[in-house]
């Protein structure tokens, strides 16, 4: 048995001003793919186990991601499509299936659910017949089409992402049965009317452990193949945005309606859980220098960058300088001001002026005068199981600035991380390979919402959630949306 493998991934926020490039991709192919993805936590490297566990060989093809950020552009889409489906193609004559990896939430000019394009494109290419079993991020919106194109769909089940390894052999394990003729996967999918905000989205917690909790047992029952559900994405404005349930079971296309639609049901009863109430920046920032336990991280929501927001904003570091707070560490992306810390060199007195550059809606560009403590050249590696799967980061050059508190010139405010490339908090080695010892520090902020829990859970006294401003803003008001459904409960209640 030989099984295809590729990946195209990207989560697009239409609300961020700056496209996604083709530049923007890092492109594995051939066996240099099977080198990229074996040693992380990606699904890939749970497909790539699945050969051994499942006794087939591995004809990679490609796999592509990309930062998330905005709109993929249709030069970067009919590229990379372009190249998967020529692959393909020319691969079809010597393969059993293909196990194809998507994020779910990618959006190109010209085809907002662009995953579900990919998948038809495929299903087009190979016919009705073939197996294609696809693998999705829980924040994916899968559209309906997308799951009757695919032979089925399986979706991560955590959230921080921690379970990739184990979906990817899941969807292994399931396309050599289908191929060998044991089972044959039915699909059904609902779609319940909630919007169900990214700050509900941690698995570990009510209201989504239950629901959680509900697929994972369904799972087990006879019949049932694979039990899915994804919170959705609310920063693309697509047809299907929003929460998905996807059930596959062995044949019995009534027995995954009713079972999709009985979790749709569960869903939709704790929908007056789902209004968030998230502490401002001011009382965010009250609560961590009071707090007596340190410590304390803030998840600055708005400019969650894993969400594809700027990475940039200054909000949170406003309101610290503001309350004179001490003892803070906050990472901003700013490769201008990273070059002038260049520069000065370390110990080097610098002047710069930092972050709220790259759009409008990040907060304002703030003065900050320090000393530059670090020079780094942003790379880290990650061995233990974060959000996201992956091992080796790079930040790109990299500084610390030693900011003095005011009123009080000998003692220090905070650190001052600037990065210049865009990087999610997603890895606590994103500060400690920078000198930075995480438990000696009084307030730790990270630009996401539940993804970065996985990294500062185990060095936080506490975490904060704090409702800011952003591309990735948790409240936008639903006239902004032009292309989701209008009637979600939250909205419309
Ligand atoms: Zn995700």
């Amino acid at each position: 048995m030989r099984i295809a493998i590729a990946s195209i991934m990207h989560e697009s926020n239409t609300f961020a001003v700056h496209p996604t490039t083709l530049a923007d991709f890092h492109v594995h192919r051939g066996a240099e793919m099977v080198e990229h993805y074996r040693p992380t936590f990606h699904e890939v490297a749970g497909y790539i186990a699945g050969a051994d566990e499942y006794d087939y060989e591995l004809h990679p093809l490609l796999g592509a991601g990309a930062t998330p950020a905005g709109t993929v552009t249709s030069e970067a889409f009919e590229t990379l499509v372009g190249q998967l489906l020529d692959e393909l193609r020319t691969a079809l004559p010597q393969i059993d299936g293909l196990l194809l990896a998507l994020h779910g939430a990618m959006v190109a000019e010209g085809f907002p659910q662009a995953d579900g394009e990919i998948v038809r494109r495929v299903r087009a290419l190979v016919g009705p017949d073939f197996p294609v079993v696809v693998t999705h991020d829980y924040h994916g919106n899968a559209p309906e089409q997308l799951v009757q194109d695919a032979t089925a769909l399986i979706i991560y089940k955590t959230c921080p992402h921690i379970d990739q390894p184990e979906r990817g052999l899941q969807a292994a394990e399931l396309i050599a049965r289908t191929i060998r003729g044991e089972v044959k996967p039915v699909s059904a999918i609902v779609k319940p009317n909630v919007l169900f905000n990214i700050a509900f989205h941690n698995t570990s917690s009510a209201p989504m452990k239950p629901l959680m909790d509900a697929a994972i047992a369904l799972e087990q029952q006879p019949g049932i193949l694979a039990v899915s559900i994804a919170a959705g994405y609310q920063y693309a404005d697509v047809p299907a945005m929003g929460p998905s349930i996807v059930v596959v079971a062995d044949g019995d296309a009534e027995l995954a309606a009713r079972e999709a639609a009985r979790l749709g049901e569960m869903m939709w009863s704790v929908r007056d859980q789902l209004i968030p109430h998230i502490a401002s920046p001011a009382e965010a920032v009250k609560m961590a220098m009071a707090a007596a336990k340190t410590p304390v991280s803030l998840f600055e929501l708005g400019d969650n960058i894993g969400g594809g927001s700027a990475g940039d904003a200054t909000i949170i570091l406003k309101e610290l300088l503001d309350q004179n707070a001490d003892g803070w560490v906050v990472a901003i992306y700013d490769p201008e001001a990273v070059q002038l810390c260049a520069q000065a060199g370390i110990g080097g007195a610098v002047s710069l002026t930092v972050g709220g550059k790259t759009d409008q809606m990040h907060g304002p560009t703030l003065p900050i005068t320090g000393r530059v403590r670090t020079l780094h050249d942003g790379t880290y590696e990650e061995t233990e199981r974060r959000h996201g799967g992956g091992r080796y980061f790079n930040q790109g050059l990299s500084a610390v600035v030693d900011v003095p508190k005011r009123g009080e010139p000998g003692k220090r405010a905070g650190l001052l991380v600037l990065n210049s490339k865009r990087t999610p908090p997603m890895s606590i080695h994103q500060i400690t390979c920078m000198g930075i010892v995480p438990q000696q520090q009084r307030i730790l902020v990270a630009k996401g919402a539940v993804a970065p829990r996985a990294a500062y859970e185990p060095v936080s006294a506490q975490i904060i959630e704090v409702d800011t401003a952003g591309a990735t803003m948790i409240n936008r008001p639903p006239a902004e949306f032009k292309r989701a459904r209008q009637s979600f409960y939250e909205w419309t209640r």
